[in-house]
């Protein structure tokens, strides 16, 4: 791919809900490509449709991206708060014969639509309201009705196609007479903020191409349900820049799949990415995760952050959708669980134990076990899992008293109740407690695998565990004498 200029890229999501982990990849893919090349990231809020989006979507994307490290360089730009410069681009296209207003109310397009549903035609706006039609000259427009509020729309060429090179999927071709003419400004609704009524507000595909142009994007990654808006919005670019105009490059990525092979939802199980962040994933593993949902580097799965911008050069990109696989995002995970400092999953494993109750300002603590146990988890939901013992008392399971907490391990664990609690002889560390579990297996002729599960199950409420010194090193004496003390 040859660049002509500096590279600019953008994600541009909705806040009409949270940032899908669709929007989440193509964010990625945008913030790779533009690390790749030394450019530049854009955040743009698109915020037009002004009964579905809300102050708590934008925040709660802003957060997300925040959570998964993709720092944008300029922005958050907000749509609303460009209603001014859109209204002038929409003045000029009128002026210029590019773009019309439209009187038709709804009852009449849906006339219209059902009059050519009656006829087997396509269903496309007939540009009643189009002054110079191509295909029907001469024409002349119906009275302005009084008091309807129009619409504007841009007079899409009727002939020709639409060709550009995906970067995802290749050429595509479509052809103008697929698309009709596109509304591009509506009256601002009751409830859109100061300014609005006088402005008017912009459709997506028109917005998008101001934006994108002002802007200076240089390359659209984005979802593949937007490959039917992008012959609209080309025709748009040159529209507003001139035939000449130098247009960005689109990628549109595949959708991605769910479990059961539809597209991913929100009824078929998590999609927002804050709640893969409230079930114990790391960012930097999502964002490893979702990187090969669409994309590969030869063989490896596993990387880092930095390799992926090294490697993101816009190619290998997938044309095929990828399926989401719970399985292999936890393998992921536990591989960058397992690469994460002691310090940092003590943090993140206090902040999931707050949000049971269980409240805890032993950093020092939550990193020791945060060390014992992190290569037996796939999130930090189950590194809390194991470290909340520390801190709340352990009721044993039945099942598991009846089966290891036998009449043949009785005397050891006696045995070593009492060693356990002489501080002199037993000083409270990991080599501390293996002498005096050694004594006791000499001492009661009991073996190690006899012993261990009987304590794991008295103290930690379940007969496996690392190794049980260091295990019990973690809790403090007290605790460790009171879970044996029935005994
Ligand atoms: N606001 C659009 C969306 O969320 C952006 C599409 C685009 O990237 O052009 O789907």
């Amino acid at each position: 791919m040859t660049d002509r200029k500096p590279v600019r890229t953008r994600i541009a999501p909705s806040p009409t809900g949270f940032l899908h982990l669709g929007t989440a990849r193509t964010a990625l893919y945008s913030w790779a490509y533009a690390r790749h090349h030394g450019g530049r990231f854009v955040l743009r809020i698109e915020d037009t449709d002004v009964a579905r989006s809300t102050q708590e979507s934008v925040d709660q994307i802003l957060e997300s991206m925040r959570w998964l490290g993709l720092a944008h360089d300029e922005g958050p730009f907000f749509q609303m708060q460009r209603l001014e410069r859109y209204h002038a681009v929409v003045e000029q296209l009128i002026a210029q014969g590019r773009a019309y207003r439209c009187y038709a109310t709804p009852e009449e397009l849906d006339a219209m639509r059902e009059a050519q549903r009656a006829r087997g035609d396509k269903t496309l706006y007939d540009r009643r309201w189009r002054p110079d039609d191509p295909l029907n000259p001469g024409k002349r427009l119906p009275p302005v009705p009084p008091g309807v509020q129009p619409v504007v729309r841009f007079a899409n060429p009727v002939d020709g196609a639409v060709t550009w090179d995906d970067l995802v999927k290749g050429p595509i071709t479509i052809r103008n007479e697929e698309i009709d003419d596109l509304i591009i400004l509506r009256p601002a609704p009751d409830n859109a903020p100061a300014g609005a009524a006088a402005w008017g507000v912009p459709t997506y595909n028109f917005a998008v191409v101001v934006d994108d142009m002002d802007m200076g994007i240089t390359h659209v990654f984005r979802g593949d349900e937007h490959i039917n808006n992008t012959p609209w919005q080309i025709n748009l670019w040159r529209a507003i820049g001139g035939p000449g105009v130098e247009l960005p490059f689109f990628g549109h990525c595949p959708v991605i799949l769910g479990e059961d092979g539809s597209k991913l939802s929100k009824r078929r199980g998590a999609v927002s990415v804050t709640a893969y962040k409230d079930a114990g994933y790391l960012p930097e593993a999502m964002l490893n995760y979702l990187a090969r949902l669409g994309w590969s580097h030869g063989d490896d799965e596993l990387f880092s952050l930095e390799q992926m911008v090294q490697w993101f050069d816009g190619s290998h990109l997938a044309k095929s959708p990828a399926q989401w696989d719970p399985a292999k995002l936890a393998w992921v995970n536990a591989h960058h669980l397992k690469q994460a400092s002691d310090e940092r999953l003590a943090d993140l494993v206090r902040e999931q134990l707050a949000s049971r109750g269980v409240v805890t300002d032993d950093g020092a603590l939550l990193a020791r076990a945060a060390a014992l146990f992190k290569d037996r988890c796939s999130t930090t939901v189950e590194l809390a899992d194991w470290c909340e013992m520390l801190f709340v008392a352990v009721t044993p399971p039945e099942a598991e008293l009846a089966a290891h907490v036998t009449e043949v391990v009785l005397p050891g664990l006696r045995a070593l109740r009492e060693r356990l609690a002489d501080e002199v002889a037993t000083p409270w560390d990991k080599a501390g407690i293996a002498a005096a579990m050694k004594a006791v297996l000499a001492e009661c002729s009991l073996k190690m695998p006899q012993l261990a599960p009987a304590v794991r199950v008295l103290v930690c409420g379940r007969a496996q565990t690392p190794s049980i010194d260091a295990v019990l090193s973690l809790f403090p004496r007290h605790r460790v004498l009171a879970a044996l003390r029935h005994v």
